[in-house]
C-alpha cells in the first residue's frame, strides 16, 4: 500500500513491431503477456509497455542463477522520456489528475476506474449449472453506478462527483489483464492508484500492525469451513497462525466457494481486524466485495512470498 512497487505487472511481447510505427491497437491484439520472470535474453527489443507501447527493458537483464527473481521488473527507456505514461511516473500520493476534464477523460478512455461502493446481493441470472456465467454475464459492471466524490491534485485540494462503474469485486477480477494497469479510486481512499500499487498480499500482514482501513486484498486459499449461518475461507499467512474470511454461504455457493476453492486466489475488499481477540479476521458483508482470482492472472499479482 505505502512502499514503492513495481507497477508493470506484464509487457507484450510482439517481434517485427515498432513504436510509432506500427499500431499500438496491433500490439495489444497480437502481442504475448510476459511477466518480468517470464522474460528471455532473446526477448530483448521485443517488450513494450502495456500503457505508451514504447519499448522496456528487464531488470536484471539477464537472470542470474543467485539472483532473486521476485525482484524483477520491467524499465522504462530513457530514450523515450517525452512519451508520458502513467506507469512511469514515480508518484509516492497517487495519480493526481489537475481538473475536472483530465479525470473524466481518464474515466472515458478507461485509465480510471472509481468504485463508490460493493453491490449488496448479486444480479439474478437464469442458469446457475455453469460455474463460468457469474464471470461471463455483463450486468455485473453497472453502466449507471451512483456518483461519488474524488479529490482532485493535492495542491487543488478541490473534488469532483464522478460516475461509478464496477460494484464487485467479481467485476475487477473478470477483465483482470487490462485493469491490473488502471487506476482505481475506491470508497475510502485518499487518492487514486494503479490496482497494482493498491493489491496487498495477506502474507505481508502482521497482527499487530494491521491498517486501519479498508484494503483490497488478496492470499492464498487454504482451508473453507462451513457453518450454520457464515463460512470460514481460510488465507496462508506468515506472521500468524490463520486469517479468516467470514462470508455468507448463499453468496459462496453462488461464486462456487467451497472444499474444493483450496490452492486457488481470493481477492477481498475489507477491513482485516482482531477485534481485540488476537485472531484477525475480515468479516464480509456483502456479495460484492470478494471473489476468486481466474487462474490465469495469478501471475499478473505482486506477490510478496514465493507461492
Ligand atoms: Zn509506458
Amino acid at each position: 500500500m505505502d512502499e514503492k512497487q513495481h507497477r508493470i505487472a506484464f509487457a507484450y511481447f510482439l517481434e517485427n513491431w515498432t513504436f510509432s510505427k506500427d499500431s499500438s491497437d496491433y500490439l495489444r491484439a497480437n502481442g504475448e503477456k510476459i511477466t518480468p520472470e517470464e522474460y528471455r535474453s532473446d526477448m530483448k527489443g521485443s517488450v513494450f509497455c502495456p500503457e505508451c507501447s514504447t519499448p522496456l527493458s528487464r531488470a536484471p537483464e539477464i537472470a542470474e542463477i543467485f539472483t532473486n527473481e521476485r525482484t524483477a521488473h520491467f524499465r522504462h527507456k530513457g530514450t523515450y522520456k517525452a512519451i508520458y505514461c502513467s506507469l512511469r511516473v514515480s508518484r509516492a500520493a497517487g495519480l493526481q489528475y489537475h481538473s475536472e476534464e483530465e479525470a473524466r477523460r481518464a474515466i472515458q478512455n478507461e485509465n480510471l476506474v472509481l468504485i463508490g461502493g460493493w453491490a449488496e446481493n448479486p444480479p439474478e441470472i437464469r442458469d446457475d449449472d455453469d460455474a463460468d456465467l457469474e464471470f461471463r454475464q455483463t450486468q455485473i459492471v453497472d453502466p449507471d453506478g451512483p456518483m461519488t466524490e474524488m479529490p482532485l491534485g493535492r495542491h487543488i485540494g478541490r473534488t469532483v462527483l464522478l460516475p461509478t462503474k464496477i460494484s464487485s469485486v467479481l467485476a475487477i477480477c473478470r477483465n483482470f489483464d487490462k485493469n491490473i494497469h488502471r487506476a482505481f479510486y475506491f470508497p475510502d481512499s485518499q487518492y487514486a492508484l494503479h490496482l497494482r500499487s493498491i493489491l496487498y498480499d495477506v502474507t505481508r500482514l502482521i497482527d499487530s500492525e494491521l491498517p486501519e482501513r479498508g484494503n483490497l486484498y488478496f492470499g492464498k486459499i487454504v482451508g473453507f469451513s462451513r457453518l450454520s449461518h457464515r463460512n470460514i475461507i481460510y488465507l496462508k499467512v506468515e506472521n500468524f497462525p490463520e486469517l479468516k474470511i467470514y462470508t455468507y454461504p448463499r453468496f459462496d455457493e453462488r461464486k462456487k466457494i467451497d472444499s474444493e476453492s483450496v490452492g486457488r486466489v481470493l481477492l477481498f475488499y475489507g477491513i482485516v481486524s482482531d477485534k481485540g481477540e488476537g485472531v484477525p479476521r475480515c468479516m464480509t458483508t456483502t456479495w460484492g466485495q470478494y471473489s476468486l482470482l481466474p487462474k490465469q492472472y495469478e501471475k499478473f499479482l505482486p506477490w510478496y512470498t514465493s507461492n
